[in-house]
């Protein structure tokens, strides 16, 4: 039996660490059937489509209920909102999941950090809700920004509204749990700002809350955003599971990425109840797209959590065991990794020594 898949490799280095993981996959011997859709910036560019997000590319998705993406870049100054934001709104791919473990051989000043960060994905000041002053919207709120500030009316001004609705971040929270108890996981922390933002991070913490009371056998507590980012930067092995609201959930992705050993090897997945897209956390990076200099790594490492969601466990073992033997041996690094003084791998060269290494990987502790 085959796996339809949905497979989006989109811009800057999207295609050639695409290239590689699909190459990685089929090498696993499980059967694939990839439904290929071009989206974002480059493809808006290159056809001249008029959006840079095509209904055709969400109903294959909506149709498969499964697809592996790389980066997708927003056309700028061109009125488009978030290519990726607009899927996760339109899919309600409402958990952004986010693993962030050492693995041996990748370069980081930690050891043994194994944590798991889930964001909320669909509300916060992703919501997309924003006035400028002198505009009509503005105006609806002008009496609100007068009582405290005088100057925000007399000078050029904005305001980005941040919604959050108990529903979402119950739901968010739950998800968070139900994982933490099916995965092994012993402590969950929810992280806010609650002492500032008294309504919005409230409502998340207060439901955050109740939803830790239905989970009495896991561990709870929560942590100011602030006292989060200084405690992971101290003593990142102490945490386990980190439950988020959007804006703070996307910049501790990168931190958390930060601490076992950058972008270019964490995965991640955005989970809704009918579909699950599967991607990098990183970016395009324009800079190092089309040079074969890309690392591949937290492409591949999402598509084991692809594979594992497919039920194709032994695969994602294999798969996973492959791809840190080749980190471990150290001969095939990309450039982000490789240590000065050294000659580094491209892009295909990493997937086919991973290739190579799926003959016989070491077992994977889970
Ligand atoms: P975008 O505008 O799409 O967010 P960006 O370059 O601003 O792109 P990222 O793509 O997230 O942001 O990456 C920031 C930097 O991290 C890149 O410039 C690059 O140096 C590095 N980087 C990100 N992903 C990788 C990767 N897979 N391999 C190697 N380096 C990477």
């Amino acid at each position: 039996m085959s796996h339809i898949i949905t497979l989006i490799p989109g811009d800057g280095i999207g295609p050639e660490i695409t290239e590689a993981t699909v190459k990685c996959l089929e090498a696993t011997g499980v059967g694939f059937r990839w439904d290929r859709f071009q989206a974002g910036a480059e493809y808006m560019r290159r056809t001249g489509a008029p959006d840079p997000l095509p209904g055709e590319v969400l109903d294959s998705i909506r149709r498969n209920r499964i697809a592996l993406k790389g980066p997708l870049t927003t056309p700028v100054g061109e009125g488009f909102r978030s290519v990726n934001v607009a899927m996760r709104q339109a899919l309600d791919l409402f958990a952004c999941m986010r693993p962030c473990k050492n693995y041996p051989g990748i370069p980081s000043k930690y050891q043994d950090v194994d944590l798991v960060l889930f964001r909320e994905n669909t509300e916060d000041l992703y919501a997309g809700i924003e006035f400028e002053s002198g505009t009509e919207g503005f105006g609806e709120i002008n009496g609100l920004v007068a009582a405290h500030c005088q100057r925000w009316l007399r000078d050029r001004s904005a305001v980005s509204v941040k919604p959050i609705s108990e529903f979402s971040s119950r739901r968010i929270a739950q998800y968070a749990f139900e994982y933490a108890e099916h995965h092994g996981r012993r402590k969950v922390n929810i992280i806010h700002k609650a002492e500032i933002m008294r309504l919005s991070d409230g409502l998340f913490l207060e439901a955050a809350r109740q939803v830790a009371r239905e989970y009495p056998d896991i561990w709870y507590s929560d942590l100011p955003i602030d006292a989060i980012c200084s405690e992971l930067v101290i003593n990142p092995e102490r945490y386990d599971v980190l439950v988020l609201s959007n804006l703070f959930g996307d910049i501790l992705s990168d931190l958390c990425a930060g601490l076992v050993g950058g972008l270019g090897v964490a995965p991640g997945a955005n989970i809704g109840t009918h579909a699950v897209v599967f991607e990098p956390t990183h970016g395009s990076a324009p800079t190092i797209a089309g040079q074969d200099k890309a690392n591949p790594t937290a492409m591949i490492l999402s598509s084991v959590m692809m594979l594992r969601h497919l039920g194709e466990d032994a695969a994602a073992d294999r798969l996973e065991g492959a791809v840190v033997d080749v980190l471990r041996s150290g001969d095939h690094l990309t450039a982000d990794l490789a240590p000065a003084g050294t000659e580094p791998v491209g892009t295909q060269a990493f997937a086919s020594a991973v290739v190579a290494a799926l003959e016989s990987p070491s077992p994977i502790a889970r």
